[in-house]
């Protein structure tokens, strides 16, 4: 049972909000999971997307630089000799300051081979008297820079630099006349760089050949060249102009010269805003006007705001807030469930109880002898219990709805009301008073009324109960009447016994012993007389104090019959007793009352048959039974005293009948004596035409 309940309060209480609770955080676990990944997943894509773009545009950029050298190229070519008005005019044109921002300058580094190019040098420094090729010393070739505009301080500064003697310029320079193609040289510090802060720089090469034709052989070009346009960049600030400002990127990037990832190999750095772990770092390489960059890129903090990271927290948040909250919430519906389910559990038990109360007040009240109903505060009832039918003969259809001074005797009606009344002001009530049967008959009740209250503490109904105390009443008059009746019937005999001891001793004082004799015997008639009064008195009483002993012993029926009927017939002379039948039974019983019952039903019989002239006892055998009856032709018996003859004190007193001597117990102590020997005893009648009393005994197996 124990196990059973606790099972019962895991199942309901316990289990299904746990279970919503553990699916709730699987859930939100899941959904955290899912978002972080697909934040990640987007970020990283926006993170690629920056270095693309990043790329495309240094790439777009530097594409458009090497345009411009192209053009340039194009341009020297063309002409055997540019001078240096021409070239200010084209590169003016091009308007490098506005549509390219970021590069340093355009310039011309012309193929110098001592002996060939003096006059050039000549005209040079006649428009220039400062120019002059650096630094100093004997070359094979010379490729100073001639041209570079636009014409500023520090562009001034680079003129007349020969770059081929520079090692990373040289190396580019090679680079470019050898393939033909542009070529970018490595990490260097610019010539301009005369101020103190000094930018790490690169140069771009075009070369440039005799004729305007690219030869076709590496020997043939590193022979024909004429010189190169070239394009020198401040790294810092050429990026600075491809991206404007940094502040507004969401990545940094470290842009080294060559494959190597090296302090001394730094270009530029974008560091705006630095990250101690950024969210994303990647490594690329680019191929920047045939030189490879290596680029170090990182997110920024910035890059976090447009990041839906803040979703994985929330996710995770909002999901055990809402897990909680939906634990709580079945948690406390299951309790709400199990209290709901107690309490109609506890309902539907108090309704069995009550059902179970109303139902043994019910059998109660239903088979009870006691009347009971409930009237309203009018008097009229509004219930009666199945004892009005039997003993008053009032179906509850009859009553219901009638007032209840329609069923009481006139004379009992005011003492009634009276008593309504008190009960209604909340007294209980006790009367004895006569109801109506169906019949017209009254009978004597003893009974009691009360009201019950509904919640406002109003009359709701009044309960009266009552026992039909008729039987009791008149047994009770009986018992009176028997006791005035005993007196008399004992006094009588004691009187004449003093009159006939007084007559008697008179006679014998006159010596007339003979007649005193006489009334000696008469004497003794009144002395059988009290005898027989007082043993009857004696047997009532033992029988009602259950003290009624039997001698038991086997002896046969007719023998009994016989003996008594001749004994009595010695006594009566004003009948004649005929016997007639025979058992030839015997019987278990004592003998002396079986005896006694005839007796007294044959006395009966003369007593009760003033007219009569014989008594018949007839003796029966029944199956196992004997039966033996006295049938006198006398008074007989009308029907509703029939059954009532047998009860102590019971006379007939009719008035037609006349009145006999008698204390009413005979035929009391006679069916007692029957019953005490599993035996019965009873009566037919018909009034005017005489009675047959009989007794039926179990005999003994023969
Ligand atoms: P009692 O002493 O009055 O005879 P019983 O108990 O013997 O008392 O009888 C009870 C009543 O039964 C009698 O009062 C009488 O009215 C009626 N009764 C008894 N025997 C007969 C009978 N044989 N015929 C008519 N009435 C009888």
């Amino acid at each position: 049972m124990k196990f059973q309940s606790l099972r019962n309060h895991f199942l309901r209480r316990f289990l299904p909000p746990h279970i919503i609770l553990l699916i709730s955080i699987l859930t939100t676990m899941f959904a955290t999971y899912y978002v972080y990944t697909t934040v990640e997943e987007n970020d990283r894509l926006r993170f690629e997307n920056e270095i693309q773009e990043t790329e495309e545009n240094i790439d777009k950029r530097l594409d458009a630089y090497v345009a411009i050298l192209r053009g340039t190229a194009g341009l020297l070519a063309a002409s055997e000799f540019v001078t240096k008005d021409e070239f200010h005019l084209f590169v003016n044109r091009l308007r490098l300051n506005e549509n390219y921002p970021g590069i340093q300058g355009l310039g011309f580094a012309p193929r110098v081979i001592p002996g060939e190019w003096e006059p050039h040098l000549a005209m040079l420094q006649e428009a220039n008297p400062s120019f002059q090729i650096h630094p100093n010393g004997a070359r094979y070739e010379y490729y100073p820079i001639v041209y570079l505009e636009p014409e500023n301080k520090r562009n001034q500064a680079a003129l007349g630099f020969d770059m081929f003697s520079e090692e990373t310029r040289r190396a580019a320079m090679i680079q470019a006349r050898d393939t033909a193609k542009r070529a970018s040289s490595g990490k260097v510090t610019l010539i301009q760089e005369i101020g103190p802060e000094k930018q790490a720089g690169f140069l771009i090469y075009m070369p440039v050949y005799h004729g305007g034709v690219i030869p076709e052989t590496v020997e043939e070009r590193r022979d024909q060249i004429l010189g190169f346009v070239y394009a020198p960049f401040r790294t810092d600030d050429l990026l600075k102009g491809i991206f404007g400002d940094i502040n507004q990127n969401l990545v940094n990037y470290k842009i080294y010269d060559g494959t190597e990832v090296s302090s001394d190999n730094i270009l530029h750095e974008s560091i705006s805003d630095q990250v101690a772990h950024p969210r994303f770092a990647q490594t690329t390489q680019m191929d920047v006007a045939g030189r490879i960059w290596t680029i170090v890129f990182s997110t920024k903090s910035i890059f976090e705001d447009g990041s839906n990271w803040n979703f994985v927290p929330y996710t995770l948040i909002l999901g055990s807030v809402l897990s909680f909250l939906f634990y709580y919430i079945s948690r406390s519906q299951a309790q709400a469930f199990a209290q709901a389910e107690q309490a109609s559990e506890r309902l539907s038990h108090s309704q069995e109880r009550l059902k179970q109360s109303e139902y043994r007040y019910r059998i109660v009240v239903e088979n009870t002898n006691d009347l009971i109903a409930l009237l309203d505060n009018t008097g009229k009832f509004t219930y009666v219990n199945p004892s009005y039918k039997k003993i008053l003969g009032y179906s509850p259809k009859v009553l219901e709805g009638k007032r209840y001074e329609e069923i009481i005797h006139p004379a009992d009606l005011i003492m009634a009301r009276e008593n309504f009344e008190k009960v209604l002001k909340g007294k209980v009530a006790k009367v004895t008073l006569r109801l109506r049967n169906t019949k017209g008959k009254f009978l004597t009740v003893e009974g009691a009324g009360l009201s019950i209250y509904d919640k406002r503490n109003q009359v709701k109904a009044v309960v009266t109960t009552a026992q039909d105390i008729t039987e009791r009443e008149e047994l009770e008059k009986r018992k009176d009447e028997f006791i005035s009746i005993a007196s008399h019937e004992l006094k009588t005999p004691v009187t004449s016994l003093k009159a006939f001891t007084q007559v008697a001793r008179g006679l014998i004082e006159k010596n007339e012993i003979k007649k005193a004799s006489n009334f000696l015997s008469k004497m003794d008639e009144q002395i059988n007389k009290l005898t027989r009064l007082i043993n009857e008195l004696l047997n009532l009483s033992r029988i009602q104090q259950g003290k009624l002993e039997l001698n038991l012993e086997d002896f046969e029926v007719d023998g009994l019959v016989k003996d008594t009927a001749e004994s009595m017939q010695a006594i009566i002379k004003t009948h004649k007793i005929i016997l007639e039948g025979k058992s030839r039974k015997k019987i278990k019983g004592d003998k002396d009352r079986v005896g006694q019952i005839l007796i007294n039903l044959i006395t009966n019989a003369a007593k009760y048959s003033p007219d009569g002239e014989k008594i018949i006892v007839r003796t029966t055998s029944l199956g196992n039974d004997v039966q033996i009856s006295v049938q006198d032709f006398g008074i007989g018996l009308s029907k509703e005293h029939l059954g009532k003859i047998f009860e102590r004190f019971y006379q007939v007193s009719d008035v037609s009948s006349g009145t006999y001597p008698g204390l009413g117990i005979g035929l009391y102590i006679c069916a007692e004596i029957a019953r005490r020997h599993k035996g019965k005893l009873w009566v037919k009648s018909k009034k005017g035409e005489g009675s047959t009393f009989s007794l039926k005994l179990p005999a003994l197996k023969s």
